[in-house]
Formats: structure tokens, C-alpha cells, sequence
């Protein structure tokens, strides 16, 4: 079976897993995270990055250093992984789901826009609350979807407008440019990547936090380090455990050392499948926004709507032919735990979630397979529609 997305392992990891082993240090302190942490920063931008267990961890450590907390309000894009809700509640908040754009699959910031003009006031004490729930609006937190900024300068010109921090679910996204800036720099106060086993860099399992201002980066590693002040066992708040061990990091070191030759695969990758299936008439290519490059983490088509029901019978076919192929995400109001969450009109993500198909995108995919799975999507049955039309 061809597989949807796995590690690349052909560099430096097995050594320096060995180096961790042979000096003693597989913990939480150590040389590679350290150095870690300084390859993310200068990939995103920043003066420092912070090492965690998991992109989720991350997200959660950057909301509660932004002063997210119970009884809030956090505007999310609907089309995301399930991590991002995930920390929102974990840091005692709910989403507030608003919809994505068609050129993007991020966060719209019209709508984003509208929903605050015409869903929130401000109380007697000066804070935004949601004018139905009365919930505090404490936070925005755009997505970028399959590593593609959102709009950022028009997020975060509203965020200002209406003095609200940003939180970018930067997760599979290290690497990318919005307007020729990277990640740390394109607006948002804090942005957080995952280093999952799915990602185009991995630990393994692992994430990072890189802030605009080194001040709330200090924040975040103090908080994801158990809040604890000096040398003994004092602690100023309560804080998390969610930093990353040596092991992790001397795998993020390796991944790191081949971040411009795993992007410039990803890129290839997406470029081929767009060339040939894009042609089909009943084939779209994912979105590649102009004011961004991403980092294209997944590859794969979008089904044109006169099909976009015979999805799951088209994975069935791939499937068939030994390739991986998947849905993307079922967005958040669809979710069990989320599915009450206050929520705005979510035109594009209903329209466009259940006709995304996910196809290998391996960093290590040879071009033979690549043509394996064009070969194959493009024979499916439901992308055969001349037949049925001409004897129609
Ligand atoms: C991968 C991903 C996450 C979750 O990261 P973990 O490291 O698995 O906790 C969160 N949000 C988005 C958009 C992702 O793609």
C-alpha cells in the first residue's frame, strides 16, 4: 500500500538518537532541544522558538499565554483539525466556529469581520462579548490549512480593530511565506507548528511556539515548564509539563537538517498531481492562494460537485489499487464535542470538505508511484463520465 504521508528517516536521526543514548540525555533537557529550537526559529522567523510535546500542547501553552481562559470565546475556522478545538477547550474556552474562504480554505476575514460587527458588544467593563451567550471573545485563532497562510494582514488589521490577540494553528505550515515574510512575522502574536509523524518534519510527536515578541515567547516556555521560578521547587502559576524530550528533538534536529529538500518535495509532489489531474474536467487542484506560498504538507484533488458524493467509493478504488488515499478533515460543528459551539454561516467548509481527496504525499514518494496514483484516480469510475454521456 502506498501510504498517505510518512516519516522520512534518511538523515542524521538513527546517530543522533544514538548520541542521546550514549551521553545519557533523553530527557527534557539536552543539546537537541536547544538546538532545536533555534532551527525553528530562524525557519519561522523568530528570535526563539519553544520546544513542546505536541502541536495541541502548543496551541493550548500560547492561549493561555495570551490570557485565554474559562468561560471564553476563541474564533476558529470550522475546516481544521480537531487539535485546535482540542486546545481551546482545554485551556477552559470554547470555539466559535466562522467559515473559511474558497481561495484559502482559511479563515475569511470578511466574515470574521462581520460576525464581530454584528455578534458582539462590548460590557460595562470594556469587554467583547458575544452578544447571544454573553461568552467573552478572547482570542482569533486562524488556521493554516495544509501549511497555507490565511490572509494575515487583513486578520489581523480586525484584530487590532477590535483589540483581540491571534493564535495561528501554524501546524504543518514551517516553511511558508505570507507576502514574503515567514511565519512568525506575518501578523499573528503567537504561532504554534506541529512536528507529528504525518508532517513534513517530525519528532516523532512534538511541537513548537514562536512569538512576535520575545516577551510572550518567555511566557509561553515558562508555562509550558511547569511556571517554576529559580533552581527549587517554587512555581509562580500553575503551569503544564509539555515540554519536549532530548529523543524528540534530536529527530526534529535530523528532520531539520533536510527542511528545503523535504519542502522542495512536497512542492514537486503537488505540482505533478496538479498538472495531471487538474485536466480532467471533473478535477480541481487544492488551493494556492496569491499573497502566500505554502508548504503543501497534503496533496491530492477536489472533486468537482456533480460527483462529490462518490468520494468515498473513489478512495474505495484506490484503495483497491494498494494506494492510501483519505477524506480531509470533518470540520468542527460535525463533531460530537463541538457540535454546539455558537457558529456562523459555514457556506465553503460544507461545501468543500466532503470532495477534498488526500493522496500520497510522502517526501520519499518515487515519481513511478506518483504516476501509479494518477494512473489509478484517473481511472476510477466515477471520473469516467464521457461513456455514460455520450450514451445518454
Ligand atoms: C497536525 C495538526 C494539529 C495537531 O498537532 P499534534 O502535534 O498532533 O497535536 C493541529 N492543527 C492542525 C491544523 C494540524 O494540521
Amino acid at each position: 500500500m502506498i501510504p498517505i504521508a510518512v516519516p522520512n528517516l534518511a538523515g542524521n536521526e538513527g546517530a543522533y538518537l544514538a548520541q542521546c543514548v550514549a551521553e545519557n540525555f533523553v530527557s527534557s533537557v539536552g543539546a537537541f532541544v536547544t538546538r532545536f529550537e533555534q532551527m525553528v526559529a530562524e525557519a519561522s522567523g523568530a528570535s526563539d522558538a519553544v520546544a513542546t510535546a505536541s502541536g495541541t500542547t502548543a496551541l493550548h501553552t500560547a492561549l493561555a499565554t495570551l490570557g485565554v481562559g474559562h468561560g471564553d470565546l476563541v474564533i476558529l475556522p470550522a475546516m481544521t483539525f480537531i487539535g485546535s478545538a482540542n486546545a481551546i477547550n482545554q485551556a477552559g474556552a470554547r470555539p466559535w466556529l466562522l467559515d473559511v474562504s474558497g481561495e484559502g480554505w482559511t479563515l475569511d476575514p470578511q466574515r470574521l469581520e462581520e460576525a464581530l460587527s454584528n455578534k458582539t458588544q462590548r460590557d460595562a467593563q470594556g469587554s467583547l462579548r458575544h452578544a447571544e451567550t454573553g461568552e467573552r471573545v478572547s482570542a482569533i485563532m486562524p488556521v493554516y490549512t495544509m501549511g497555507v497562510p490565511a490572509d494575515m494582514a487583513a486578520i489581523s488589521a480586525v484584530a487590532r480593530e477590535y483589540g483581540l490577540p491571534v493564535v495561528a494553528d501554524a501546524a504543518a505550515a514551517l516553511g511558508a511565506t505570507y507576502q514574503g515574510k515567514p511565519i512568525a512575522q506575518m501578523g499573528a502574536d503567537i504561532s504554534c507548528f506541529s512536528f507529528n509523524g504525518n508532517k513534513t518534519v517530525t519528532c516523532g510527536g512534538g511541537g513548537a511556539i514562536v512569538a512576535a515578541d520575545p516577551k510572550l515567547g518567555a511566557r509561553a516556555r515558562h508555562l509550558s515548564t511547569t511556571a517554576r521560578v529559580g533552581r527549587n521547587y517554587d512555581h509562580d502559576v500553575a503551569g503544564f509539563n509539555y515540554r519536549m524530550t532530548n529523543l524528540q528533538a534530536a529527530v526534529g534536529v535530523a528532520q531539520m537538517e533536510n527542511l528545503e529538500l523535504f519542502l522542495d518535495r512536497k512542492r514537486r509532489i503537488a505540482a505533478l498531481y496538479k498538472d495531471r489531474l487538474s485536466r480532467h474536467p471533473l478535477l480541481g487542484a487544492f488551493p494556492t492562494p496569491n499573497y502566500a506560498q505554502g508548504t503543501f504538507w497534503f496533496s491530492g484533488a477536489v472533486l468537482d460537485r456533480s460527483i462529490g458524493d462518490r468520494l468515498p467509493e473513489t478512495i474505495e478504488h484506490l484503495r483497491a489499487n494498494d494506494i492510501d488515499a483519505r477524506l480531509f478533515w470533518k470540520p468542527m460543528h460535525l463533531q460530537a464535542p463541538y457540535a454546539d459551539c455558537p457558529r456562523e454561516a459555514l457556506d465553503v467548509t460544507d461545501d468543500v470538505w466532503q470532495r477534498v481527496l488526500v493522496l500520497p504525499c510522502s517526501t520519499s514518494l518515487t515519481e513511478a508511484e506518483q504516476e501509479h496514483v494518477v494512473a489509478a484516480v484517473l481511472s476510477a469510475p466515477a471520473l469516467q463520465l464521457e461513456r455514460t454521456r455520450s450514451f445518454a
